[in-house]
């Protein structure tokens, strides 16, 4: 006991400067490496020790080359909750010790796009982080503009259900839910695609009333998990064409929202098929290659068309909601691991299909 306690202080008097982190080593390649811990490099930084961090589909993006400003050597990650290790002498709002939730998108507060509540397009940020600067999928992240880009997390919250407010539940009620505008009552909502943003959309859809929510997938675990989150119709895409099921149940017209939220040309199609005169198609889904726009069907039909990258202003709404136990994020998570096992993560995250995998939890203290 003595030996142990003796071991923890002199740990402590010299600090080991270097951490474990997740590396993007060009398009195919992932390596666990030691790299030096992150230190403040501005006034406004904080570096944040991380909790918990989980990967997400656009991670699984960079490791094909899908996205350019992602450069080979770079810490991936962009969720996670965390203790705040130090704070430039800036940081007003956060001291060491607290424990924060990081927003996937990372906002000055003070530029132009930032005062229009837009966030994602902050000209000294927006999404940065495991993409322009290194990630939290590491024991330790540095966090610009700390202020306005952490959130506290009030005493006594599931640390791990916050996770999924770093991207997955703002992503899904932003750029799907309140841009399909599903808020006004009774409508019929189609959301393509029963991942954990599509399921995001369904748990954040059940704020408001719509009259059907009807969830579109390939997979009949996720379908069965839909149900379970409180889908009214479950349709599986693989084994023939929804339109005319979804003609049936919505009197002909079709839905007057349909969400995309798998971020390919079928599944965007499939939402210019069965959008109703007057309705709303809310993409979410990150698209790689080109879609097409079937204009000459529906430039008569009176619809609207949105895309966003998320914004995170809502993030303090669903913070509200948990709390009040309104939403329960835990039900979009399916495995554990932890950080020495995160390449069976990926891994068990990349094949879905077979290991059923909704978000995956990496616990930074667990053994
Ligand atoms: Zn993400
Ligand atoms: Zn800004």
């Amino acid at each position: 006991m003595g030996e142990i306690l003796t071991a923890v202080r002199a740990g402590q008097e010299a600090p080991s400067d270097t951490m474990k982190a997740l590396v993007y080593r060009g398009p195919g390649f992932k390596s666990v490496e030691e790299r030096p811990k992150p230190v403040l490099q501005a006034a406004d930084d904080a570096v944040v020790k991380i909790v918990k961090t989980t990967i997400c589909g656009t991670d699984l993006h960079i490791l094909k080359g899908d996205v350019p400003t992602c450069v080979p050597g770079r810490i991936l990650g962009h969720e996670g909750v965390g203790e705040v290790e130090s704070v430039g002498a800036n940081v007003t709002m956060f001291k060491p010790g607290d424990k924060v939730l990081i927003s996937c998108i990372t906002s000055c507060g003070k530029c132009e796009y930032c005062r229009r509540g837009m966030y994602s397009h902050c000209l000294t940020g927006g999404w940065i982080l495991g993409n322009e600067i290194d990630g939290t999928q590491a024991e330790y992240v540095r966090i610009p503009h700390a202020d306005t880009s952490l959130y506290r997390i009030p005493a006594g919250m599931d640390e791990e259900a916050l996770v999924m407010l770093s991207d997955v539940l703002p992503t899904a009620f932003e750029c799907g839910v309140l841009n399909g505008k599903v808020e006004r009552p009774g409508l019929s909502v189609a959301i393509v695609g029963a991942g954990p943003i599509g399921l995001g959309a369904l748990l954040t859809a059940r704020f408001f009333s719509p009259g059907q929510i009807i969830m579109i997938d390939r997979d009949d675990n996720r379908l069965t998990m839909a149900k379970k989150l409180g889908a009214d119709v479950l349709i599986n895409n693989a084994v023939g064409d929804p339109t005319d099921r979804i003609k049936a149940l919505t009197g002909g017209k079709g839905v007057d929202a349909a969400i995309e939220a798998v971020g390919t040309p079928e599944a965007f199609e499939l939402c210019e098929e069965l959008i109703a005169p007057g309705g709303c198609i809310a993409n979410i889904g990150v698209h790689g290659k080109k879609v097409d726009l079937h204009l000459e069907k529906l430039w008569s039909r009176n619809i609207t068309i949105t895309t966003r990258l998320v914004d995170t202003v809502t993030t303090h709404i669903l913070l509200k909601a948990v709390e009040m136990k309104k939403l329960d994020p835990n039900q979009l998570i399916s495995h554990r691991f932890p950080f020495a096992r995160i390449l069976d993560a990926y891994d068990t995250f990349g094949r879905a299909a077979d290991t059923g995998a909704l978000k995956v939890i990496i616990d930074m203290a667990r053994p």
